[in-house]
């Protein structure tokens, strides 16, 4: 059935939550000989990978983003409690959870430890089985709250963001970026002629629609900080932070191009196929603006869009082009 395509690549994608043996732990001791032994103990449970270098970790992390990291706290250069409070400190791995493993056992230590952010602690020499435990019991946490996570932010339909998302999340992006005196650049889509896609092919041949013109989408953000959101029924909102207004006019393009080369048939469109309008706006840098405001403001040149024939992009510098 049509029906089970649609709902299982969600499923695939949204609720298919990773399992313990997906988990990634990075092992940070300088000692070669204890970090071997704690790979060789974890590897029978999660994917392990070491660093002796604690000065490569926060790199790595930002590239390769664990779900947990065991760290020595004497290690040469940066000690592990400094590199733990770097490590919360940073917006990419404040999540991910530290679990010390030391010889030095003495209260002040473990105080030091907590008020880090450890979210454990085991002593020197490892008790195998404790230590597999405690990974386990912490990761298994972490995977109860990232589907959670997961389930509270995506919509179901299309697993893109939700409008939950939109309006918790996007309003802290638009203050920072505001401080950093950094533009947002916000996009809203609408399918054309969509209510006829349904009523032509049935809703549940549009509930597949809707998902392969998410996925499009999406495949279109450059930046792992550019996100797409499900704003209403066929519309959806792109928002691009530290973006110019060519770039932003480009992606929305290429959103435009994108779906039109997808081919999907739609005989209650002119064009025989379905396709998108688009509006965009840019935030100015300098002064917060109201994200209800740049939604709206996107949302006209989106009718501007549809006004002008559909299947094409508006916005601000059009806009502009026009005045001169
Ligand atoms: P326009 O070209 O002006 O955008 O017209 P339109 O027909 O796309 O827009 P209209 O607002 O008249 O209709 C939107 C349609 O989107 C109506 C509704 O049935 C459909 N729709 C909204 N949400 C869903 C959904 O979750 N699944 C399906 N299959 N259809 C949906
Ligand atoms: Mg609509
Ligand atoms: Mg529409």
């Amino acid at each position: 059935m049509t029906q089970t395509t649609a709902y299982t690549t969600l499923e695939a994608s949204v609720y298919a939550s990773k399992g313990l043996a997906d988990c990634k732990v990075l092992v940070v001791d300088d000692e070669q000989s204890s970090c071997l032994l704690i790979t060789t103990i974890l590897s029978d449970i999660v994917q392990c990978e070491f660093l002796h270098d604690p000065a490569r970790v926060i790199d790595y992390c930002e590239k390769q983003p664990p779900d947990l990291i065991v760290l020595d706290i004497n290690m040469p250069g940066i000690n592990g409690i400094e590199l733990c409070q770097q490590l919360k400190q940073n917006r990419n791995t404040s999540a991910c959870p530290v679990v010390f493993i030391t010889g030095d056992g003495n209260a002040e230590t473990q105080n030091k430890c907590w008020q880090a952010g450890a979210s454990d602690y085991v002593r020197k020499p490892v008790v195998a089985s404790t230590l597999v435990h405690r990974v386990k019991n912490l990761l298994q946490s972490k995977l109860r709250l990232d589907l959670l996570t997961e389930l509270t932010f995506k919509d179901q339909l299309t697993a893109l963001y939700n409008r939950y998302y939109l309006f918790t999340e996007i309003p802290t992006q638009l203050k920072r970026l505001s401080r950093e005196s950094k533009s947002l650049g916000v996009i809203m889509i609408d399918i054309d002629y969509f209510k006829g896609f349904n009523d032509r092919y049935g809703h549940v041949a549009g509930d597949k629609c809707l998902f392969d013109v998410a996925q499009t989408l999406k495949d279109q953000l450059p930046g792992p900080h550019d996100s797409i959101v499900r704003f209403g029924g066929e519309e959806f909102s792109v928002f691009l932070p530290d973006t110019t207004q060519e770039e932003c006019r480009n992606i929305g393009q290429r959103m435009v191009d994108a779906i039109a080369n997808l081919s999907i048939d739609n005989e209650a469109s002119p064009l025989g196929k379905v396709t998108i309008s688009a509006g965009y706006v840019i935030s100015p840098p300098t002064n917060t603006p109201d994200l209800e405001q740049l939604l709206s403001e996107a949302d006209l040149y989106l009718y501007e869009a549809k006004l002008a024939g559909k299947a094409r992009l508006t916005g601000s510098t059009e806009k502009q082009n026009q005045a001169c």
